[in-house]
């Protein structure tokens, strides 16, 4: 028996976390080019073959109405979340892709945001793919909190 936790739908997908037998795993049902695709951190479930998988699909399908949907945040929306709960959902909902987009109008290009933060353009392109396909990617946040940092910051300097 599985007791998940943290467990949300956002878009196009159903997340969750579960705790192992060594350590906490991160279980993901999503849709993906017309597929449904599923994908899970324990060492067997990189291609969602595994027990965590099904139970999650068990659960949704059991429970759907005890699951909760994350709001999808528009990037636009960042003073709207105030508590830590709410920031969490708008960091998990607001994309990285969208986050560089914003940047790049304000002329900070992926190259420069990666440098800044230690990393290759081709690692912060492979992140961009990954949540794109996988729907919520924790190792993000990071990024995605220097990003609204970045962003934050050229509001403020512009001339009012
Ligand atoms: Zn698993």
């Amino acid at each position: 028996m599985h007791t998940f936790f943290d467990i949300f739908t956002l878009r196009n997908g159903l997340y969750a976390k579960v705790q192992g037998n060594h350590g906490v795993y991160r279980v993901s049902i999503f849709e993906y080019n017309d597929q449904i695709d599923a994908t899970c951190s324990c060492y067997i479930g990189k291609n969602g073959y595994c027990h965590h998988c099904e139970a999650l699909a068990r659960t949704f399908l059991l429970h759907p109405t005890t699951i909760p949907p994350v709001p999808a945040y528009h990037i636009a929306d960042v003073r709207t979340a105030t508590t830590p709960e709410q920031i969490n959902q708008y960091i998990r909902s607001t994309a990285l892709a969208e986050l560089l987009q914003e940047l790049e109008r304000n002329r900070i290009s992926i190259k420069s945001v990666a440098a800044s933060l230690g990393v290759s353009p081709q690692r912060i392109r492979a992140l961009i793919k990954k949540e794109q396909h996988q729907g919520v990617v924790d190792e993000l946040t990071p990024i995605k909190l220097s990003c609204l940092w970045l962003l934050d910051h050229l509001n403020r300097e512009k001339p009012r």
